[in-house]
């Protein structure tokens, strides 16, 4: 048995299924999950000291590499003064005026310590403001595991098959509408039904928890008008999207601003953050000035908002994101030309550091839930596998995006290539 098969049985006896959050225990692929001992740069160590190239960074926030020395340094640095106070400080200032000079359209801003405490936030504010119950997501989006969220759900949800998770009270779901992502006809429809009920639309703007799958062009704008329409607020879910498909994240990259967004991961630089955020008129409602209660102990931990600002600033430096995109298509478009040289069809989406991969021989670009779902997961399954033993380390679902990172320099993507090139010839 190896180290981490070894771990993998401890953790099961006092951890639920030996992991803290359901993706990681290789449900979705089958097997052993690898134990992680360190990182460094665009590479993750298991507990045997096997290397693996990291497509995963964390599910994210690892956009300039692991163990990036600014971040470790500002932790380190900041620790020093004391962990955490529960009072004002003056890094809380500083890290909001830097998300608001990057996403201009976050003209207020609170931290929370999750992408999902800031998604079921935003959400209430949402309710709170305009005073209606409904709230309208897509199918295979995920936001988190707050009850509303939680149905028709994508990520860990869609790859374990449950996507409507039991504890939620009917009574509540009910009040979530779900339609399909990129269909601008069924939010229409369903705003024509629901005129004066609908809270708010949530939407991941690059689906990133059902594979990944951009907005069709139109959709996002359509979004906006309808919004704009039914007085609805329109809340950008840019956990995944912010500052990894552009500096400005999606709003940025596809021009459309959104009434709230929300934040999480990117902006810890790898420490538990999350924000949400929006116009002034909305967030006036969130308590102590407005009456909707929101609140957390952590909120705005100085360690993690040293480390979200030395990420930010870092990344706001240089063409980081032109170097992103560049290695994400090198990426995308080397395996497409890898897999078609073995004979396996293969379908490939990206936007800037995000990037995804179908194994299908629909022949239409993947733009929804039911092209998702139906590609063959055995395959990935089985490629995961071997590109593991490769040592490439892929998110362990067919459900997932991959992240890449500043660290991923071209030698290091063309390993992977050469590695892919040689797993596809097996499958
Ligand atoms: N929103 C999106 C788009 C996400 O991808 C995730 C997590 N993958 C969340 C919200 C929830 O974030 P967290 O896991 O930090 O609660």
């Amino acid at each position: 048995m190896n180290k981490s098969e070894q771990l993998f049985e401890q953790a099961q006896q006092v951890i639920p299924g030996g992991v803290n959050s359901p993706v990681r225990a290789f449900n979705g692929v089958g097997g052993v999950p690898c134990f992680i001992k360190r990182a460094e740069g665009a590479y993750i160590f298991d507990a045997d000291d096997n290397a693996y190239i990291d497509y995963v960074g964390s599910w994210g926030p690892m956009i300039l590499g692991h163990n990036h020395p600014a971040i470790l340094d500002a932790v380190i640095s900041t620790a020093k003064n004391g962990l955490s106070f529960g009072a004002p400080t003056e890094v809380e200032i500083t890290m909001a005026n830097k998300v608001r000079e990057l996403v201009p359209s976050m003209e207020s801003l609170r931290m929370v310590s999750s992408g999902t405490e800031a998604t079921m936030s935003a959400i209430r504010l949402a309710r709170g403001y305009t005073g209606r119950d409904k709230i309208l997501k897509f199918e295979g989006c995920y936001h988190g595991h707050a009850d509303s969220l939680l149905v028709k759900a994508g990520s860990g949800a869609l790859t374990m098959g449950v996507p409507n998770s039991p504890g939620i009270p009917a009574d509540f779901a009910q009040h979530t509408l779900t339609v399909s992502f990129n269909n601008i006809d069924e939010v229409k429809a369903i705003f024509a039904k629901y005129p004066e009920d609908i809270a708010c639309i949530i939407v991941e703007p690059v689906a990133g928890n059902m594979n990944c799958i951009p907005p069709v062009e139109g959709f996002l704008e359509g979004l906006r008008e309808v919004c704009n329409q039914y007085n609805s607020v329109l809340i950008f879910d840019e956990v995944m999207t912010g500052f990894r498909v552009a500096l400005g994240g999606a709003q940025a990259h596809y021009n459309i601003k959104p009434d709230l967004t929300t934040l999480g991961k990117v902006i810890g630089g790898g420490m538990p953050v999350g924000a949400f955020g929006g116009k002034q008129e909305i967030m006036d409602y969130i308590a102590p000035i407005g009456p909707v209660y929101q609140a957390g102990t952590l909120s705005g931990n100085p360690l993690a908002m040293s480390a979200g600002l030395a990420s930010l600033t870092e990344l706001a430096q240089g063409e980081k994101h032109a170097q992103l995109s560049a290695s994400t298509e090198k990426l995308a478009m080397g395996l497409k030309a890898a897999a078609e040289r073995n004979g396996v069809d293969l379908s490939v989406n990206y936007v800037g550091g995000m990037f995804g991969f179908f194994f299908t021989n629909d022949s239409a670009p993947i733009t929804s839930y039911a092209q998702a779902t139906a590609c063959d997961a055995d395959l990935f399954k089985r490629f995961f596998h071997l590109m593991l033993a490769e040592g490439v380390y892929l998110a362990p679902s067919a459900f997932e995006t991959g992240f890449v990172s500043t660290a991923h320099s071209d030698e290091i993507i063309e390993k992977t290539l050469a590695a892919a090139d040689k797993c596809f010839a097996q499958l």
